[in-house]
C-alpha cells in the first residue's frame, strides 16, 4: 500500500526568518498527519528550518545539489553540506533546473546517484513540455528522464527515490492537467519502472503529481490511482493553503 507523499518546494521564496514561521505552523499544523511530508526551503534557510523540523513528521528537503563532493564549484552546494545542515531529502531534476539552467539527463544522473551513495532520498522530477504534449510526445520525454535519470540506480537505491511527474505547462501557470491525463502519464512512468526493475518495485514506486495542485483540485487527482502524493509549489507557500493538502487522505 502507497502513502502519499506530499511535499512543499519553496523555491526562491522566504527569508531565514519567514521560511521558520512558516515551518513552525506547518510542524503545529501537521503533528499526526496522515501522510509523509517534506518542506524544501532554499539553501539559505535549511540550517533554520533544519533546528524547526527534527524529530517532527516532516523531512527537511533541498531544492538542488551540486554533481560533485566538494571542489573547485563556485556558487554550488555539496551533498557534504546538506547532510551537514540535516537535510534528508534533494529535489533532482526540477524543471527549471532543468529549462532555465539547462542541467541535462547525464547532469541529473550523476547528482541521483551521488545523493543516493550519501543516503539521502531523491525526489526526481520529469515532465515534457506544452509542445511536447502537443506534438504527441510526452510519454516518450518522460521514459527518457526517468530511464537516463534513473541510470545505474540499484534495486536497493530505488526504494529512496520518489518520481514527479510536473507537466512543464502546468508549473506555477494555474494549469492544472486532468486527473485523468495525469494518472495516464503516472501508470505510464510506473510500467517503465516495471521494465526497468520489476513489477513489485514498480508496485511500491511513490509518484507525486506536480503543477499547479491546490486545495480545489488535490482530492481528485490523488484519488487516481497512480497519483500518490504532490510537489508543490506555489500553494506551498502558505500553511492555509498546504494544510488541506497535506491532510488529504
Ligand atoms: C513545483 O514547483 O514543482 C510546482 C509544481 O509548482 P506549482 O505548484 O506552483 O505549479
Amino acid at each position: 500500500m502507497r502513502k502519499y507523499f506530499i511535499a512543499g518546494n519553496w523555491k526562491m521564496h522566504k527569508t531565514a526568518s519567514e521560511a521558520v514561521a512558516l515551518a513552525t505552523e506547518l510542524v503545529k499544523e501537521l503533528k499526526g498527519g496522515p501522510n509523509k511530508y517534506m518542506i524544501a526551503p532554499s539553501f539559505t534557510a535549511l540550517d533554520a528550518v533544519s533546528k524547526v523540523v527534527k524529530g517532527t513528521n516532516i523531512l527537511l528537503g533541498a531544492q538542488n545539489m551540486s554533481t560533485d563532493e566538494q571542489g573547485a564549484h563556485t556558487g554550488e552546494v555539496s551533498v557534504l553540506q546538506l547532510k551537514d545542515l540535516g537535510v534528508q531529502v534533494v529535489i533532482l531534476g526540477h524543471s527549471e533546473r532543468r529549462h532555465i539552467y539547462k542541467e541535462d539527463d547525464a547532469m541529473i544522473n550523476k547528482k541521483v546517484k551521488l545523493a543516493l551513495s550519501h543516503g539521502l532520498e531523491v525526489v526526481l522530477c520529469v515532465g515534457e513540455l506544452l509542445e511536447e504534449r502537443e506534438s504527441g510526445k510526452a510519454e516518450k520525454v518522460c521514459e527518457e528522464q526517468t530511464r537516463k535519470g534513473l541510470a545505474g540506480v540499484s534495486a536497493a537505491d530505488l526504494k529512496k527515490v520518489t518520481i514527479a511527474y510536473e507537466p512543464v505547462w502546468a508549473i506555477g501557470t494555474g494549469k492544472t492537467a486532468t486527473p485523468e491525463d495525469a494518472d495516464a502519464i503516472h501508470a505510464f512512468i510506473r510500467k517503465v519502472i516495471a521494465d526497468m526493475y520489476g513489477k513489485a518495485a514498480a508496485d511500491e514506486m511513490i509518484i507525486q503529481y506536480g503543477g499547479s495542485m491546490k486545495a480545489e483540485n488535490a482530492a481528485a487527482l490523488l484519488a487516481k490511482e497512480n497519483i500518490d502524493g504532490g510537489l508543490i509549489g506555489g500553494a506551498a507557500l502558505k500553511a492555509d493553503t498546504f494544510k488541506p493538502i497535506a491532510l488529504c487522505k
